[in-house]
């Protein structure tokens, strides 16, 4: 009849097409949104927990110098749901500043040592004081910021090594370099096709790169690095590390430490034999503490594992 124009019908035609298939579309979209909002409603529920830690509104003393002193007041600590002390009536003060390494048989609380003092867990009777002050009192926020801690279970993300290394996505890429460099991985570092950006594994890049387990945990070691607090502790930093890697590593730990208190917990009693400052942990107490040369000379648990792996240093 001349009303509409071909051109028009096809147009129309199409639009309407177009029309349906998008409003399928939604739908299904709708119907995934569902899925997703489960997900997401665990997520929220998450992280609107109240954080009971949070309790605490001291900021952390500023200290250009440095100076923190740590105090172990008759601390005694039984995991949440157990009947069992780990920790029984710990006593023991330290300055930062200081270098000290932990050792002990395993299941001798050194770990839990750590997280006591790291706040992931409060202690269940007496107190831990920095500065003079209950940790419970400070900011938890701020508190957390002294610390820069590799433990043992650390974990390495599917994301790129630069945020790995920054904990986040703003990667101040002269710093994360440097930490790589110190904490032993430049080489791997200059070899990796994107640098900074590369994905470490596959999961969500095709061309990630995967690293042995060395390289993740030189990867946690340049992560504390990169956060340049004033605590670093290490908990058996070198157990996933060949021989030559551990000597990398812990030279790069003297240079990277500093005036800084650094603690470490080591199985390797090698790694002691420079150390001013050793406390040996037996069923939750420190039963001795003192130099290398001081320990080594009394009879006791020290000189017992001294013994037991002198052999290999031999
Ligand atoms: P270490 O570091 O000296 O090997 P840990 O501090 O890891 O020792 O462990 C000390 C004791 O605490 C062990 O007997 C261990 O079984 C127990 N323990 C460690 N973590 C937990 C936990 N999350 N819940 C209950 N018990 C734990």
């Amino acid at each position: 009849m001349g009303i509409i124009s071909i051109g028009n019908v096809v147009t129309y035609a199409a639009s309407i097409l177009k029309f349906t298939d998008a409003v399928g579309r939604m739908a299904i979209l709708l119907n995934r949104l569902k899925g997703y909002a489960v997900f997401a409603g665990d997520y929220v529920e998450y992280m609107n927990l109240p954080q009971r830690k949070h309790e605490g509104a001291i900021p952390v003393e500023k200290r250009r110098d440095g100076k923190f002193s740590v105090e172990f007041d008759h601390v005694s600590f039984r995991y949440p749901g157990s009947e069992t002390y780990v920790l029984k009536d710990l006593n023991l003060k330290f300055e930062i500043g200081e270098k000290m390494v932990i050792v002990g048989k395993n299941g001798s609380g050194k770990t839990t040592f750590i997280k006591l003092l790291c706040r992931l867990y409060d202690v269940t009777e007496g107190c831990i004081k920095v500065n003079g002050i209950d940790i419970r009192k400070y900011d938890y926020a701020e508190y957390c910021g002294l610390f820069a801690v590799v433990f043992q279970d650390f974990q390495v993300f599917s994301f790129p090594l630069g945020e790995n290394v920054a904990s986040g996505s703003d990667v101040d890429a002269k710093r994360a370099e440097e930490a790589l460099e110190r904490a032993g991985l430049g080489d791997r570092y200059r070899r990796l096709p994107e640098g900074l950006r590369t994905s470490i594994g596959k999961e969500f890049e095709e061309n990630g790169v995967t690293f042995s387990g060395g390289e993740k945990q030189k990867t946690a070691i340049a992560r504390a690095i990169y956060k340049d607090a004033p605590f670093v502790i290490m908990d058996e930093p070198t157990a996933a590390l060949d021989p030559e890697s551990e000597c990398e590593v812990y030279a790069g730990f003297d240079k990277m430490v500093g005036n800084k208190t650094s603690i470490y917990i080591s199985h390797r009693l090698a790694s002691c034999r420079f150390c001013q400052d050793i406390l040996v942990f037996d069923q939750g107490k420190v039963i001795q503490r003192g130099s290398h040369e001081e320990l080594e000379h009394q009879t006791g648990l020290y000189r017992e594992l001294w013994e037991a792996q002198a052999q290999y240093y031999a």
